[in-house]
């Protein structure tokens, strides 16, 4: 990639994820009090006027007002800054990692939708079928299409992956129902879905590295103190492996090869 070809992703990738984590925080607001994310526009969540579009533009306008309502005053949550900064983030990462634009198109997505499912699992330990389902949907339209007009991704891989990745946590969930959900289930058959059609190795890497966090993550809540019974919402671990197989995933394969022959 070239410096100019760098900094024409950035120009591209960055307002699309800033516009997308705008989307993301809605739907992290909206979704699970069962809301339309379409209707109503914006409002302040303290007065209730609706937010105008100047006062709409993403991570600008909060730092504006200095994160308060324009017309109560009342604070408006850092997180929504920071969530649109943070899709933002993945949209460039995913547009520099992967070169291929057909790829990135398929990941930058994804991880804004991995993102908006963590912080929801994170609060309410709920990964809604309303955000899965249609993901799974528009992802394996998207593959399919996307390898009939000859890009590089693979759509019996993606099955494959799919299958693999959401079979497995299957068999979890009904060995170990308290601590995996169905959630968990339908979220790594999207992973699997998505990663698969990059290749196997991603989906490999994805799993390793989510199941890896999430123990780390019941460790060290076992250790400072939380029972049992309140299991870890275990959607954010399986994203952040996710996550990390999208930018790190051949590095990570050959780090495990390398282990495995010494
Ligand atoms: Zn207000």
């Amino acid at each position: 990639m070239t410096a100019l070809e760098t900094w024409l992703r950035v120009a591209v990738a960055l307002p699309f994820g800033l516009a997308v984590g705008s989307f993301v925080t809605v739907l992290v607001h909206r979704v699970p009090a069962g809301e339309s994310v379409v209707r109503p526009r914006s409002r302040c969540p303290s007065c209730g006027s609706p937010i105008r579009a100047l006062d709409n533009v993403p991570v600008v306008s909060w730092a504006l007002l200095r994160g308060r309502c324009r017309a109560c005053g009342a604070r408006i949550s850092v997180a929504y800054p920071l969530l649109e900064l943070a899709t933002g983030a993945l949209f460039v990462g995913a547009a520099l990692r992967h070169p291929d634009p057909w790829r990135a198109v398929l990941l930058a997505p994804f991880l804004a939708v991995l993102l908006a499912l963590s912080v929801i699992d994170a609060r309410t330990k709920k990964l809604p079928n309303r955000i899965v389902y249609p993901s799974v949907l528009v992802a394996a339209g998207y593959v399919v299409l996307a390898w009939a007009l000859g890009a590089p991704v693979d759509p019996v891989r993606a099955a494959i992956g799919s299958a693999a990745y959401g079979g497995g946590l299957l068999v979890v969930a009904l060995i170990s129902p308290r601590g995996m959900g169905m959630g968990d289930v339908k979220l790594a058959g999207l992973i699997g879905l998505v990663l698969g059609a990059l290749g196997l190795r991603y989906v490999a890497v994805a799993a390793g590295l989510g199941i890896l966090f999430g123990g780390v993550g019941a460790l060290v809540a076992l250790l400072a103190g939380a029972s049992r019974k309140h299991a870890l919402p275990f959607g954010p671990f399986m994203a952040a492996g996710a996550a990390a197989a999208v930018f790190l995933a051949p590095q990570v394969a050959d780090l495990y090869l390398r282990l495995l022959s010494p």
